[in-house]
């Protein structure tokens, strides 16, 4: 553990975790070792797949919402197309594809997506902010908190728009504290919430889930988040063998976590 040890050295403590997001204390909460390795040591983490098709599907919704604030209209879908294959060819030219892994298939099975989204989910939704507005920044906990919202409509509903290997039956509870985390972070928010999830089946699906953030969703970034941060801080870091991402395909620091903490990790 001495690596650890000069790592934490290197970055004074009351600077480690300073401005958190709900994504890292996610990663955070699954696995502290893989937190350590991104945040900290800072080590290459490259996309796969799945990140590569969800950041180039959310870059162009999130052109069309964010031009659709003031217009009050979507833009041609072969707009938003061609926003999406700009965003997959600079994310795929960052992503490590899995030997049976074709990239033109996932790119036309992304553009799918976008071309589902646009013609069911998008004409229901009026923003008054999205995306590429100014990031969203508070105190959660006495935490600063910085992110970007997805969209948020006038009556003070956050859409999040997510793609997804399966359909969805629920919000599961740490997605649920990250949401509550947004919520907290967004101004005109209610803790009204739908995550639209586009699904890469064959037959690609949209599958909208509401959730409702009251008094008891809303606590718990409020506790966890200065909990994650006093941990950050601690400059212990456990590895979490039992994450469900805990396998060789799913996390690009197996190799420095075998080294780092010995044992061996699954292959997938
Ligand atoms: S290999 Fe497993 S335990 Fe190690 S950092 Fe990755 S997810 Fe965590």
């Amino acid at each position: 553990m001495a690596a650890v040890a000069e790592m934490v050295v290197a970055h004074p403590q009351t600077e480690i975790g300073e401005v958190l997001s709900p994504s890292q204390v996610r990663t955070w909460m699954d696995c502290q070792a893989r937190w350590m390795f991104k945040y900290l040591w800072r080590l290459p983490d490259p996309k796969n797949s799945n990140l590569a098709t969800g950041i180039a599907v959310h870059h162009a919704l999130g052109a069309n919402f964010a031009q659709k604030v003031e217009s009050r209209r979507d833009l041609p879908v072969e707009e938003v197309v061609a926003a999406y294959r700009e965003a997959w060819e600079a994310a795929a030219a960052e992503t490590d594809f899995r030997d049976e892994e074709s990239p033109e298939e996932l790119r036309s099975k992304g553009e799918e997506l976008v071309r589902l989204y646009m013609r069911d989910g998008a004409p229901r939704v009026q923003p008054v902010a999205a995306e590429t507005s100014a990031p969203a920044s508070a105190l959660i906990g006495g935490v600063r908190v910085n992110l970007r919202l997805d969209v948020l409509e006038a009556d003070g509903t956050l859409i999040e728009i997510k793609t997804a290997a399966k359909s969805p039956r629920a919000i599961e509870g740490a997605h649920a504290i990250q949401l509550a985390a947004q919520v907290l972070c967004t101004p005109g928010a209610t803790g009204k919430v739908r995550v639209d999830t586009l699904v890469k089946n064959k037959m690609p699906l949209l599958v909208p889930l509401e959730i409702e953030m009251k008094q008891q969703e809303l606590l718990a970034p409020e506790v966890l988040y200065p909990l994650a941060q006093a941990g950050m801080r601690s400059g212990h870091y456990m590895p979490n063998r039992t994450s469900m991402l805990c396998s060789r395909r799913n996390c690009a620091f197996w190799r420095a976590c075998e080294d780092e903490f010995g044992g061996r990790v699954e292959e997938s």
